[in-house]
């Protein structure tokens, strides 16, 4: 339910004019292709996102503007400090530690960018299930084309040290698919399935992890989230 100057819309109320017929709750990658793909398919979403809208000016690039950008929430102690909307949410509880992005976008605004192909061990386990195998191809490669994931022309310093590190982990195939969710060459409006949007260009500054602050990153905000809008 949401009340908006006084008056009150109540999901699922079919028909009238504020009725939903489903209702997202978060911005991340499965909250923005849900909402994608339900508005394209025709039905009515209510969609909430509790973090605010960030632009690449706004990402932290010092530590005291990522102090400043952060809450922690220690339950364990029963304190925490920070905005309740900060990009970075860290919650501490027993032995568990959880660090989360909360934003337009979610965790696709903090996250590397890493786009790797599911891994054939993860296709073969019995647990898999088998009706995702009919069309996975087909919809691997729809993601990949909504998030214009991209082979890197070179290697970052830090690329390298991950790759040494997983060296025994990661299967021979992954290792020439690694793609990265980001805009590499020219700064140009890119289109995706049901729009186009301008996109600045990754100058791999390293920054990913704390927000991409050139526009570069392809966040689900600049597509899934567009498109959603857009249906
Ligand atoms: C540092 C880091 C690096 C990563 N690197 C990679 C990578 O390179 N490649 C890769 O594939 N994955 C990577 N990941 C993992 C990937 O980002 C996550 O798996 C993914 O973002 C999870 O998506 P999600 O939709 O489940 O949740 P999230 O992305 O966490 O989104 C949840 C959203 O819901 C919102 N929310 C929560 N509660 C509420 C509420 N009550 N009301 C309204 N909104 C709410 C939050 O604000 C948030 O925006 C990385 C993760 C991190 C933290």
């Amino acid at each position: 339910m949401e009340r908006d100057s006084g008056e009150e819309k109540t999901c699922g109320d079919h028909g009238g004019k504020d009725g939903f017929d489903a209702v997202v709750v978060g911005s991340g990658y499965g909250g923005s292709v849900a909402a994608c793909r339900l508005s394209m398919a025709g039905i009515k979403v209510c969609f909430f996102e509790k973090g605010r809208r960030w632009e690449g000016p706004d990402f932290p690039t010092d530590t005291l503007k990522l102090m400043s950008a952060s809450r922690i929430e220690n339950k364990n102690l029963g304190v925490s400090f920070g905005p309740k909307d900060a990009l970075f949410q860290v919650h501490i509880q027993n032995d568990s530690l959880t660090a989360i992005a909360c934003g337009l976008g979610g965790g696709s605004l903090v996250n590397c960018g890493v786009m790797a192909p599911t891994s054939v061990r993860a296709r073969r386990n019995p647990k898999w299930p088998k009706e995702w195998e009919h069309d996975w191809e087909v919809c691997e490669a729809s993601a990949s084309t909504m998030l214009r994931s991209q082979s890197i022309p070179v290697e970052f310093p830090n690329a390298k040290v991950m790759r040494q590190i997983a060296e025994d982990e990661i299967e021979e195939s992954f290792k020439s698919s690694f793609k990265l969710s980001m805009n590499i060459g020219s700064g140009e409006a890119l289109s995706n399935e049901t729009g186009s949007q301008q996109m600045d260009s990754c100058l791999a500054c390293g920054n990913c992890l704390s927000g991409c602050p050139y526009n570069a990153k392809n966040s689900t905000d600049k597509n899934y989230l567009v498109s959603a809008v857009q249906a």
